[in-house]
């Protein structure tokens, strides 16, 4: 099936067995805003938790923290957003879209970039196990011919995006001869800076109201409370805080379910270390982060880093995590190396010294900042992508399954009494009352114990319990494994442990401590 068929039945599943819903649907919806169902919400949860135990749970210096959305507006002049937190953007006068002039562009390179993997993989086919990739690339004619291209786009793209030349990102877009994929046509307007925070009012008079932005990111509210918790917590460089919570851009284009949203949901962990020292920690929390994803068992090949040459002002090193999701590698986390930028930012404008003393250094100076910053909402989109399946059957139906790794999956287990009568709900409730502390457990009469079953693939139940006859006399159950569909009889008493050391998230925080 054609990866753009994948995404669509993925949507379309998310929707229909209730883990996102565009948000207002009944009104048509809202633009890039989306809201989780009963089972979105308990997946979105357990991701949280995966993330927030994974830090606070393992790392006796990583503390949290819950700071509010508005700030003072001061913050995001120190921090840089007021000025330079904009996109450029571009319409087109006929189908009047718009779009990202930097998107157009990069979307035009990666097309080159295309070409140019499709030219290796052929000669890769024709010369075989003979095939030298590096020479290949360095002397076919072709090749060098999309390279220069792609060298030549890419220089004039970066000194204009570097010096803000929006006259040139224009003409680039006309010299790649670049259309809009809906009107066709290259009836470009200017390109035009656009702000992506929201701002709204503070305060009851129009005279007296001071303008407020939604945070466009979480990472201020811990750079502002730095010292608070170093201070109440006695906090010893290096140490970490950790903040889940939402976040708001305007994004211009809003695309791909909630991979991009306008409202959504961040984690972020600011890691302050001694000056000098932040590359090692750099490369130590790219390594730990990548653990951490690959704990899932979504396949490792999925995922790959990519570490940018060009990097903002403050930054000394950045790397995204990527996950191939069904419309390419796309980042879903972001590290950074951001220096002492925003500490030192805020120490100017609010006129505060933030600083840390350094007993063992026996001197003050501002810590330099590791971030790791990941959206609950394209993990989410990841996790579901990783774990989406059509399984063709050997009588030929398809099993649509979500292989959600176990720790995650909204329900843990679903307890079914085979038939209605006879004392088998009785049982079957029974089973949940035992088991209902543990995990989150359904139950469900409904149906024949095929549908059932699918009901729960679809939802990425590990477990099926079934209750029958038998049951009644000898205390014992069929437990079916949804990945594999094998049935086993067990004992109602032996569930608790069989279940636990599949679901619980101390399996997978143990492989992180490997
Ligand atoms: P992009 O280049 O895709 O716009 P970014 O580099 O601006 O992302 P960061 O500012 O580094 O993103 O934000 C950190 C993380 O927050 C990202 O890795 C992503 O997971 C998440 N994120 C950012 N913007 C959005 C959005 N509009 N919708 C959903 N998640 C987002």
């Amino acid at each position: 099936m054609a990866q753009e068929d994948v995404f669509k039945r993925l949507v379309s599943h998310c929707k229909e067995y209730g883990f996102v819903f565009p948000s207002s649907e009944i009104y048509d919806g809202l633009g890039a805003v989306y809201d989780y169902g009963q089972y979105g919400v308990e997946l979105k949860n357990n991701i949280k938790k995966y993330w927030w135990d994974s830090m606070v749970l393992l790392n006796e210096n990583v503390v949290g923290l819950d700071s509010a959305i508005f700030m003072h507006p001061t913050i995001w002049k120190a921090s840089g957003h007021v000025d330079a937190f904009n996109d450029p953007l571009i319409d087109n006068k006929d189908s009047k879209k718009r779009y990202r002039a930097d998107v157009l562009i990069e979307d035009y390179l990666g097309k080159i970039e295309e070409k140019i993997n499709k030219e290796v993989e052929k000669a890769a086919k024709r010369f075989g196990e003979a095939f030298d990739e590096a020479q290949f690339r360095s002397t076919n004619a072709r090749v060098l011919e999309h390279q220069a291209k792609w060298d030549e786009v890419h220089a004039r793209y970066s000194k204009a995006m570097n010096e803000s030349d929006f006259e040139d990102l224009r003409q680039l877009i006309l010299d790649c001869e670049i259309v809009c994929p809906i009107s066709g046509t290259r009836n470009w307007t200017e390109v035009r800076q656009f702000n992506l925070m929201f701002s709204t009012e503070m305060g009851s008079t129009s005279d007296g109201a001071m303008k407020v932005y939604l945070r466009p990111e979480t990472a201020q509210g811990i750079f502002v409370n730095f010292l608070n918790v170093q201070k109440t917590g006695r906090m010893k460089i290096p140490f970490g805080i950790a903040q889940i919570g939402k976040a708001f851009r305007n994004e211009i284009v809003a695309r791909q379910f909630i991979f991009r949203m306008r409202e959504f949901e961040q984690m972020e962990m600011q890691f302050f270390v001694r000056p000098g020292e932040e590359l090692e920690w750099f490369k130590k929390w790219k390594a730990t982060r990548l653990k951490w994803h690959k704990a899932l068992g979504l396949g490792e090949e999925k995922y790959r880093y990519h570490d940018h040459e060009k990097l903002a002002h403050y930054a000394n090193a950045a790397t995204d995590i990527e996950f191939e999701m069904p419309f390419g590698f796309k980042e879903v986390e972001g590290i950074h190396s951001r220096t002492d930028f925003d500490l030192s930012s805020h120490e100017k404008f609010s006129g505060k010294k933030i600083q840390y003393f350094d007993p063992e250094l026996n001197k003050s100076y501002t810590p330099y900042v590791i971030e790791t910053s990941i959206g609950v909402d394209r993990m989410f989109l990841s996790v579901m992508a990783g774990s989406y399946d059509e399984e063709k059957l050997e009588n030929g139906e398809t099993r649509v399954v979500l292989k959600l790794p176990a720790a995650l999956a909204p329900i843990k287990l679903a307890v079914l009494p085979l038939v209605k009568k006879d004392g088998l709900p009785e049982k079957a409730r029974e089973i949940v009352d035992m088991l209902k502390f543990d995990f989150k457990c359904q139950y469900d009469e409904k149906d024949s114990i095929g549908k059932r079953y699918r009901r729960q693939d679809a939802i990425g139940t590990p477990y099926c319990i079934t209750v029958d006859h038998q049951t009644l006399q000898d205390q014992c159950v069929t437990i079916r494994f949804r990945d594999t569909m094998e049935q086993e009889r067990v004992s109602i008493e032996s569930l608790q442990g069989i279940i636990a050391e599949k679901v619980s998230m101390k399996t997978l925080f143990k492989k992180l401590s490997e």
